[in-house]
């Protein structure tokens, strides 16, 4: 298997060497030369399969045996998710009518740690075996920067610096973060706020020289191996649900934000998995709904909702599907990206996207999330986060389908409050928390005391 970039300016590299370069050099996204397919009595066989021997089946299609042995990825992954507090690490929960798949067991308890915990063994596996080092550096309004310090502590050949703004996160997302005490983990709290902390790690990752001679890498959430990981929960979900039967139709609704988790059911469904549209769920930031149903790709503003972790103005992980609906040509999406940079919008025509029929998109405004929590709770006594509240209120109307949930609700407790008049309940990992010593550097929100500061760890 060999990997390419949406823009056309990599030269075919392999899973590992996709792995280690997040991004493309030419600025696109890797992929795949060709996307794998799964047979009907492959999909009837893996129907019965646990979830770690399933990801082994599914991550080794995507990786190649010479890059990196069976045995060694089966090691891989059962260390990445033995750090989940599930035994069957996602598991499909029945609720009313609808099948909920909880991705939240992980560390942090957000759906990030799937692919986070294997991003961090594997980026430890390759460096061992490859020489190297990798400082990774990031900036986290909460979710992303937990999940990956969870990913990485305590592992070998790097470090991990990840700002956020002093006072502005939640205690919990705080407490997750500057608790993890492991030598390699460095949390900055920035006097300022996450834009702040954001341009000062841009300043950092364009000082080249910086960048070189500290060997900075992203916490990217364009790496390839975390699709490759979400991939597998879809294949297990249905599985749990169709009983082998590849006949069975199993529909997907996905709460989105970036684009990555939805992209991941999508190479599902290219690889065999039966499914039809995707039920894309985006909270009022909805530049990919309007996509959807106009085929104009235009940056707007970004509102503050109760799903943070799905505010964004633009969708990272879009490009790759971009490349699939202009028939994987690179010309087309250098073009379109172009036109983005320089005016803030492009468009793809509506007879494309009907065409394609990959997805049905939907935006939920705060009113209809909050009223999806108070009516999954007193229907069915069961308590949805506000981002798998997203989701489920797209798929309200259409009992049968499963609902990703993508946070554990104790998470965002003051949304779940306000709909139901009640805190969830605290899971066994945030017991505790508060009394736990941390470790965080305060730092003025100026690139130079960061960039002193990742120097003097660092020399
Ligand atoms: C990141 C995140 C999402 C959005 O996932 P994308 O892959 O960015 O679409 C949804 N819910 C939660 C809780 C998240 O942390």
């Amino acid at each position: 298997m060999r990997y390419i970039s949406t823009r056309g300016g990599v030269e075919p590299i392999l899973f590992s060497q996709a792995v280690m370069m997040g991004l493309a050099t030419d600025g696109g996204l890797l992929l795949p030369e060709t996307i794998p397919s799964v047979a009907a009595a492959t999909l009837k066989q893996w129907a019965g399969l646990e979830f770690i021997p399933l990801a082994l089946e599914v991550v080794s299609l995507f990786v190649g045996e010479g890059d990196i042995p069976r045995q060694d990825l089966d090691r891989l992954l059962r260390k990445a998710f033995s750090t989940f507090s599930h035994p069957e690490i996602t598991p499909v929960v029945r609720v009313g009518g609808h099948h909920v798949l909880e991705l939240f067991h992980g560390p942090t308890l957000a759906f990030k740690d799937v692919a986070l915990q294997l991003l961090g063994n594997l980026f430890e596996y390759l460096l061992q075996r490859d020489g190297g080092r990798i400082n990774i550096l990031g900036a986290t309004s909460g979710d992303t920067g937990s999940a990956a310090i969870h990913g990485v502590r305590g592992k070998g050949g790097m470090e991990i610096f990840i700002l956020h703004p002093h006072g502005r996160v939640s205690p919990i997302q705080e407490r997750q973060m500057t608790t993890v005490l492991d030598a390699n983990v460095h949390n900055i709290a920035i006097q300022g706020t996450f834009d702040d902390g954001q341009a000062i790690v841009k300043a950092l990752f364009n000082d080249l020289d910086f960048k070189g001679k500290y060997h900075l890498g992203a916490v990217n959430s364009i790496n390839w191996a975390r699709i490759v990981a979400q991939v597998v929960y879809y294949f297990y979900a249905w599985g749990r649900i169709s009983e082998g039967d590849p006949e069975r139709q199993v529909e997907f609704s996905v709460p989105t934000g970036n684009f990555g988790d939805v992209f991941a059911g999508y190479v599902a469904k290219r690889m065999g998995l039966p499914t039809g549209k995707l039920l894309l769920a985006t909270n009022r930031n909805d530049i990919l709904s309007r996509f959807f149903s106009s085929g104009s790709y235009r940056l707007g503003q970004v509102h503050p909702t109760m799903s943070p972790s799905m505010d964004i103005q633009v969708s990272s992980n879009f490009e790759r599907y971009l490349y699939y609906l202009l028939q994987e040509n690179p010309e087309g999406v250098r073009e379109k990206m172009a036109e983005l940079d320089g005016g803030g919008g492009f468009a793809v025509s509506r007879e494309i996207i009907d065409a394609a029929g990959d997805f049905q998109a939907v935006s939920i405004g705060e009113e209809q999330t909050l009223a999806a929590i108070r009516s999954v709770y007193q229907d069915c006594g069961y308590v949805l986060d506000p981002h798998s509240a997203v989701g489920f209120a797209a798929a309200m109307a259409r009992p049968g389908m499963v609902c990703l949930a993508t946070a554990h609700p104790a998470k965002f407790g003051d949304a779940v409050n306000k709909a139901i008049g009640r805190q969830p309940n605290r899971p066994a990992v945030f017991e505790g928390l508060e009394q736990k010593p941390r470790r965080c550097q305060v730092l003025p929100a100026n690139v130079s005391a960061v960039r002193d500061f990742i120097t003097s760890r660092l020399d």
